[in-house]
C-alpha cells in the first residue's frame, strides 16, 4: 500500500490492528552519465521498494530523493550534507514512533548515503537495506546494471548517449581499492571515472533490468521475512 492510498482516521486504526511495517526509499539526485536522468537512484529504489512493499504488505511512504552526492561535483548533484540526511530521517522516524509505527524499514538506492544509514541500524525498530547488495552482479554507476534497470522501468533512457566510463576488470586489487576510496571524496567520482560513468552500459537491455529486479526483490521479501 501507497501513502496516497490512506486517508486518517483508518490509518491510524490500520496501525493498531495490523501494525504495519514502513518502508522510506531514500535516493539521490546526481549526474548519471548523458543517458540516465539525474534522478535515477531515487527512481529506482522508489520501485523496488513499491515492488517490495506489494509482496510484503508493507506500507511505502514518499522517498527522500535527495542523498549526500558531493563525490559527483562539478558534475551535477543537489547534495545534502550527511548530518543532514541524518536529521531528516531522525524526524520522520522519531514522528513515525510517535505515531505508533512499530517497525521502519529504509531502503537505500544510493552509495553516498550509507553511512548515514549505517547508523540508523543501532535502532532495534529500523532495519536500513542497500538494495544492490541483494543482487550477484558486481554493481556500478550508469553501467550495464543501473541502465538494465533503468530500462526495465523508464522511458526516459538515452540509450544513442551511453558511453563506456571506468572498466576495473583488469586493474589489480590495490588499484581498485585506491580508486573506490577516491571516487567517494567530494569531487572525486569524475577524477576517477572521467565521464562520470562506472561501468559500461552500452549493453544494457530491459530485459537485463527486469531480470536484475526480481533477483533484487526475491532476496528482499526473503530478508525481510527472516
Ligand atoms: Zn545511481
Amino acid at each position: 500500500m501507497n501513502i496516497n492510498d490512506l486517508y486518517d482516521p483508518e490509518f491510524r486504526k490500520l496501525i493498531k490492528s495490523k501494525k504495519p511495517t514502513v518502508i522510506i526509499p531514500v535516493g539521490s539526485i546526481e549526474q548519471h552519465g548523458a543517458h540516465l536522468p539525474i534522478s535515477t537512484d531515487s527512481d529506482i529504489v522508489t520501485e523496488i521498494a513499491s515492488r517490495l512493499a506489494k509482496k510484503c504488505g508493507f506500507i511505502v511512504f514518499p522517498t527522500i530523493s535527495y542523498g549526500v552526492s558531493w563525490e559527483h561535483e562539478p558534475l551535477f548533484n543537489t547534495s545534502l550534507k550527511a548530518n543532514n540526511l541524518r536529521k531528516i530521517l531522525d524526524d520522520v522516524i522519531l514522528s513515525l514512533r510517535k505515531n505508533h509505527i512499530k517497525k521502519i524499514f529504509i531502503l537505500n538506492g544510493h552509495h553516498g548515503n550509507l553511512q548515514v544509514l549505517n547508523h540508523m541500524k543501532k535502532l532495534t525498530y529500523v532495519s536500513s537495506l542497500s538494495y544492490w547488495h541483494f543482487m550477484d552482479h558486481e554493481f556500478d554507476h550508469a553501467g550495464f546494471v543501473e541502465t538494465s534497470l533503468m530500462l526495465a522501468i523508464s522511458n526516459k533512457v538515452k540509450m544513442k548517449k551511453a558511453k563506456k566510463g571506468l572498466i576495473t576488470k583488469e586493474l589489480s586489487e590495490k588499484e581498485k581499492k585506491r580508486i573506490s576510496k577516491l571516487s567517494t571524496k567530494a569531487g572525486g567520482f569524475p577524477k576517477v571515472t572521467k565521464n562520470g560513468v562506472w561501468g559500461d552500459p552500452t549493453g544494457a537491455t530491459k530485459k537485463d533490468g527486469q531480470r536484475f529486479l526480481s533477483e533484487i526483490v526475491r532476496n528482499l521479501v526473503k530478508e525481510c521475512q527472516s
